[in-house]
């Protein structure tokens, strides 16, 4: 009897362990993906997200079929859909690599339920997370609220498992299956086509990730402690659109990253460090469901945010604060899909603590622009700039975002690649160009003041948290 492997967030034949299993098994395999846009499962996925996935499924089709088996596409109720394929081709059992949101847990365990009581195998693996939620905690049994000794009980748990291997061959099914056409489920934008620069920037699929990933370690890394936290030295992975997709593991990741000869020791160990904060989002994320939705600090749901006027979100949306680090970072966030992790903070914090915007508006903006929208890392950063989740930057630290610019962009490359109007303004002034005095205004042309004081807007951000903190 066949085998079927449904994957979700892990588009990938290499280091995919429920792949591994099916295969080992020795029957004919059948590889399944479901397009499920119940919100009671997942949060419905935002454009750049649909885009990304249209081509990484496409990916993905093509390699399985050179190994020789299918993908089949279906859309609905995936507890359904899974069920229905199984009881199609009489499936001996039905593999995965295991989802961590509350909403895909529980159909997890459904289908699980429902396969066991059919007489199928069903088994779950771990494929997506180094260290399971459930198996890091506190002597008192409850999870750690501080990253730093969250990384540390993962250090003493243990080392993460070597990489599996990729199967050379897949033993398809010859049964014809009905699969839907991928073009039918309208992942890709219509008109407006706002996708050209992610086609520009990205390449999804499983070869796309091994190729930033060979830079990564065969280059980039070797910059990575120095210079990650500049925007216009290129130093980080841009490995989160792959990773986030499952199109490479942390495993993976982690192993490669180890081998590599670039660079020292403290690259890499700084590198691990971050995906220990990928890690560590996703324990939060188990832990706390509504992690997008909800304060985790509750004296925040108190807080006198502004009314988010569309005027003066879409002037952050469109990078038009007049403040040149946010609006290059706002720009390359709509161009490419992808935001500096640097400046994610500087132009989050400039919403929540400068226009004292609600962050979910912003995180909001984010799930449906980023590549790499993760419902744990987006959230959880999101809360950590705010200073309403555990572990975060206090709320009465705010970036200042010129002094931020200053700092980590001096000569100001990474402003004049993404807002062309300030090309030609000379490093000194480039990052307040309307405040210097010295320059010729003629030469910013139509970029604008800046939206707010920041002074004025900080100390009222100040007032307004002194005021929840009293509560
Ligand atoms: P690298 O520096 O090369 O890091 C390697 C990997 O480690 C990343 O690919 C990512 O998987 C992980 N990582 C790095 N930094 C973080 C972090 N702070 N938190 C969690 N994981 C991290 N990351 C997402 O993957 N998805 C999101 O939706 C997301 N939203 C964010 C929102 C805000 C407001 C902020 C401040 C950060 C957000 N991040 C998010 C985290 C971080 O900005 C990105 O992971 C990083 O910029 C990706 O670039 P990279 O792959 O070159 O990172």
């Amino acid at each position: 009897r066949p085998s079927i492997v449904w994957l979700r967030d892990d588009l990938r034949l290499a280091d995919n362990p429920a792949l591994r299993a099916a295969v080992d098994e020795g029957n004919p395999i059948v590889v399944l993906f479901v397009l499920d846009d119940s919100p009671l499962v997942a949060r419905p996925r935002g454009g750049a997200s649909r885009w990304w996935l249209h081509h990484s499924l496409t990916a993905l089709a093509e390699r399985i079929e050179e190994r020789g088996a299918r993908l089949i596409l279906r859309r609905g109720d995936a507890a359904e859909e899974v069920q229905r394929l199984a009881d199609e081709v009489d499936a001996g059992g039905v593999f995965w690599n295991r989802r961590y949101a509350e909403g895909e847990r529980s159909q997890d365990g459904a289908v699980k339920k429902a396969l066991r009581a059919a007489g199928r195998v069903a088994e779950s693996f771990q494929g997506t997370l180094m260290y399971e939620p459930w198996t890091i905690a506190r002597d008192d049994g409850q999870p750690y609220g501080v990253y730093s000794a969250f990384w540390r009980a993962c250090a003493k748990a243990g080392t993460p498992r070597e990489p599996v291997a990729e199967p050379q061959s897949l033993d398809g099914l010859e049964k014809r299956l009905h699969s839907d056409e991928l073009a039918s489920w309208e992942l890709l934008p219509t008109k407006p086509d706002w996708a050209t620069g992610l086609a520009e920037e990205w390449t999804p699929g499983e070869r796309g990730a091994h190729e930033r990933l060979r830079d990564f370690v065969g280059d980039r890394i070797s910059r990575y402690s120095g210079q990650r936290d500049r925007p216009g030295a290129e130093a980080s992975s841009r490995l989160s659109p792959h990773l986030r997709f499952g199109e490479l593991s942390p495993f993976q990741v982690r192993t490669a990253v180890l081998d590599s000869r670039e660079g020292a020791a403290e690259n890499r160990s700084k590198f691990q460090a971050e995906l220990g904060w990928r890690e560590f989002n996703y324990s939060l994320l188990f832990h706390n469901p509504n992690l997008d939705s909800q304060n985790m600090r509750r004296n925040f749901d108190g807080f006198p945010w502004h009314p988010a006027s569309s005027e003066v979100l879409e002037r952050w949306q469109q990078g038009r604060t007049g403040i040149p680090l946010v609006d290059a970072g706002m720009r390359q966030l709509w161009t490419s899909g992808w935001m500096h992790n640097r400046v994610r903070m500087v132009v989050a914090s400039f919403l929540i603590k400068n226009l004292l915007i609600d962050w979910r508006e912003g995180e909001q903006w984010f799930w449906d622009t980023l590549v790499d929208a993760d419902p744990a890392n987006n959230a959880a950063n999101w809360q950590w700039v705010a200073g309403s989740g555990v572990d975060s930057a206090p709320f009465f630290r705010v970036f200042n975002p010129v002094l931020q610019s200053q700092k980590f962009d001096p000569q100001g490359d990474y402003i004049r690649a993404w807002v062309p109007e300030l090309a030609d303004v000379p490093a000194k002034e480039i990052h307040e160009p309307r405040a210097s005095g010295g320059l010729d205004l003629s030469e910013v042309g139509d970029y604008p003041e800046p939206m707010v004081d920041l002074k004025a807007t900080r100390a009222e951000a100040l007032d307004a948290f002194a005021e929840i903190k009293s509560h």
